[in-house]
């Protein structure tokens, strides 16, 4: 059985007393929830402390949204992976569309971040998938089968244990639009299907996350199929409840 997991990107949102009550508000409602699912807050870097006190014991993990490839130095404005360890966060998320988009990330650079990340005992949240133009094209196998053979494949068979991947079509991020459950299933199939080829039978075990405005209204279809083990929200999870009501779409 593998895990079920609830992964919440606030990307560049809310101020540090906002993230504390949004994580608070995730904090309360989370009895409500099967305690089968695992949920993860990822803040912006500015909040990872103060959020680090309100979930500490709870059963909720923190991740980050980035980390530096460097491990220290004169990297202004960078933040070093061993910098958020140091509070107790677990997850950092790498290779998320934004940035490869924005801040031209790329295998070379994110090889070196999953090397920083696993050297501070973060586990990776790896995005990848194809933005609009590949998947109209039929190209979105091969983007996402290349995204994961340049850098997935370069992990150890102990570090591949501990990565999640996530799935996240380009065009479905911050949309609206959502790729099918169908659509889901297919390519997070395709997906493991690469991982074994590589890992063998430990790829059953990955974590694969489906992600693109995944909301309360989709999310129990796309999590009925057997190869989604759970979402990364965007725009969902800075709203407490329906990050929760996400959690509560689990059938299996
Ligand atoms: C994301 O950026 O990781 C994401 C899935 O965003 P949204 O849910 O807003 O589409």
């Amino acid at each position: 059985m593998r895990k079920k997991v609830v992964a919440g990107n606030w990307k560049m949102n809310t101020t540090p007393v906002e993230g504390v009550e949004l994580a608070k508000a995730v904090v309360a409602g989370k009895g409500s929830v099967c305690s089968c699912v695992n949920f993860i807050v990822c803040p912006p870097f500015t909040h990872l402390s103060e959020v680090m006190k309100v979930t500490r014991g709870t059963g909720i993990a923190v991740g980050a949204q980035n980390c530096a490839a460097e491990a220290k130095g004169a990297y202004t404005g960078e933040v070093s992976a061993a910098m958020i360890a140091s509070l107790g966060v677990e997850y950092v998320i790498l290779g998320h569309s934004e940035r490869r988009q924005y801040y031209g990330e790329t295998s070379a650079t994110l090889n070196k971040k999953m090397e920083q990340a696993f050297a501070n005992n973060l586990a990776p949240i790896y995005c990848v998938g194809e933005n609009l133009a590949e998947r109209e094209a039929g190209k979105h196998f091969e983007v996402v089968k290349a995204q994961i053979e340049e850098v997935v494949f370069n992990l150890t068979a102990a570090q591949f244990e501990k990565l999640i991947i996530a799935y996240e079509p380009v065009w479905a991020i911050g949309t609206g639009k959502t790729a099918t459950a169908e659509q889901a299933q297919e390519i997070h199939a395709y997906i493991r299907e690469v991982l074994r080829s590589k890992f063998g039978a430990k790829a059953d075990d990955t974590v694969i996350l489906y992600g693109g405005s995944a909301k309360p209204s989709n999310a129990p279809e796309l999590f009925s199929k057997p190869d989604v083990d759970g979402g990364l929200i965007g725009g969902a999870a800075l709203v407490a409840d329906d990050f929760l009501a996400i959690g509560k779409s689990f059938s299996k």
